[in-house]
């Protein structure tokens, strides 16, 4: 798409504002809006420029400007405002040099997708993440619960406390871990997930399945189709921000917390990848899983750089929540062909081009540019160093006897954990200069103080345990 397909669209659509949209190091997207009259060629090369220290973790206020640039390409008209408007998805430059910010996870993808073409290696990396998440009506109050001190005000979270819930009989709700997936009325959302799907393929976003989750409480998934590492960073951010605001329209609220309800199922996001070259698909072999040797290697680098990429793909204090057994989410650093305890699952694929792996620890908290650019440089890694990922593991990993258990390296347990390892084994991120110690610093000062901030907060199961020894 280019500046006469963006003149296109604003004439044939009528629109009024132009938005521009960018990711912070956190994952937030932010957004300023201005008259249509914006679009002019000199746009896309000069940018336009903001006030960014006002954005966590970025410039301090003695030297805030900034330049947003627009990528043409990224255009597309928001299904949401009451006047037509359109979406552009910026890149940030530092207006001194007009080059890329440091800190911009946008602008990590991009050095990301040209490290990779760079190392001969291949030339495209393919992502397909899935975001799970949680419809509710309202989130009243977090205590009081027993054991599941998070109480939310839903028919959707009858099921969780029956007889919290003035509604009565809740017999037609899925109990704990009943939501994989009974039909209407037990899915109670099915309407509000097909309003989300038409409003991604409006946008340009191609759905391929939508379906309720395993836990009880209005779990959701929306699988889209695989996209480039930029590309399909762009699109989830566009996709949370379509289901939040159908959500939202429809006088509810949408959460990609990775933890919510204590006892139940958290919110992952799987991260399907393979490496293609060419147009042929390069994990396409016939090692474990139908995998080529290359495959393996770079599960063997996520393996190893696993701790430092929870920093970004588990970038949250609520992360490690999920990250227990018995909810179907990750602990062990394993793989398998039909393990969904393991870390890391070869999905069985009968089209040999379709072949790929599935990363599961991640979660929808952070930017799509971070999880992916971060999985891919430790699969690089994994690949020029032919890293081992060891034997498969087929077994259910949440069981095994304490010996067996003791050989296998887990996921991180904590967020200071993960930005320790981060602090330790950064040098696989920055090769190319993809990421650098500029930003990664900022990050890990940044979500330091997400730590110090729990650390210092008494939680609810404390009273709970403490309160009246
Ligand atoms: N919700 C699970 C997780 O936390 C995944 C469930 C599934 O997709 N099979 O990863
Ligand atoms: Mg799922
Ligand atoms: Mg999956």
């Amino acid at each position: 798409m280019s500046l006469e397909h963006v003149e296109k669209m604003i004439k044939d659509h009528k629109v009024e504002f132009v938005d521009l949209r960018f990711a912070d190091m956190r994952g937030v997207q932010h957004h300023v809006t201005f008259p249509k009259s914006i679009i002019e060629p000199g746009l896309f090369e000069d940018g336009k420029m903001f006030d960014g220290s006002s954005i966590a973790g970025w410039k301090g206020i003695h030297q805030s400007d900034m330049v947003l640039l627009p990528d043409a390409s990224t255009a597309f008209l928001d299904p949401f405002t009451a006047d037509p408007t359109l979406v552009l998805t910026c890149d940030i430059l530092d207006p001194a040099t007009m080059q890329a910010y440091s800190r911009d996870p946008r602008g990590i993808a991009k050095r990301a997708e040209a490290y990779l073409k760079s190392s001969g290696i291949a030339d495209q990396a393919f992502f397909g993440p899935e975001p799970e998440f949680f419809i509710f009506d309202s989130v009243r109050y977090a205590n009081e619960m027993g054991h599941t001190f998070f109480h939310v005000d839903s028919e959707e979270a009858a099921w969780n406390s029956g007889k919290e819930y003035d509604g009565g009989n809740t017999g037609y709700r899925p109990g704990v871990k009943g939501g994989y997936f009974p039909v209407a009325p037990l899915d109670s959302l099915h309407d509000i997930r097909a309003e989300m799907c038409k409003t991604l393929e409006a946008v340009g976003i191609e759905v391929e399945v939508h379906h309720h989750e395993v836990a009880n409480a209005g779990q959701c998934e929306i699988g889209t189709k695989f996209n480039s590492l930029v590309k399909k960073g762009d699109e989830l951010l566009t996709m949370k921000y379509i289901i939040k605001n159908v959500a939202h329209r429809n006088g509810k609220t949408a959460t990609f917390m990775p933890k919510p309800l204590v006892g139940d199922n958290g919110s992952g996001m799987h991260v399907h990848q393979s490496l293609a070259k060419g147009g042929t698909n390069l994990f396409t072999g016939d090692g474990y899983g139908g995998l080529s040797q290359m495959a393996l290697w770079y599960i063997g680098g996520i393996f190893k750089h696993a701790r430092a990429i929870n920093a970004f793909a588990n970038s949250t204090t609520n992360s490690y929540k999920r990250l227990v057994p018995g909810y179907e989410a990750p602990v062990m650093l394993a793989y398998s062909a039909s393990n969904r305890s393991a870390s890391c699952r070869i999905p069985y694929v009968a089209n040999p081009k379709a072949r790929r792996i599935e990363i599961r620890f991640p979660d929808p908290m952070n930017s799509g540019y971070l999880i992916f650019a971060a999985l891919m440089m430790a699969g690089l890694d994994g690949i020029k160093n032919q890293i081992d990922p060891g034997a498969p593991s087929d077994k259910d990993l949440y069981d095994l006897p304490p010996e067996e258990e003791k050989g296998i390296p887990t996921v991180c347990h904590s967020l200071d954990q993960a930005l320790e390892e981060l602090d330790k084994d950064r040098d696989f991120l920055k090769a190319g200069g993809v990421f650098t110690d500029d930003f990664i610093d900022a990050y890990i000062t940044l979500k330091m103080k997400e730590v110090t901030a729990f650390r210092g907060a008494t939680h609810p199961l404390e009273y709970q345990m403490y309160y009246a020894i």
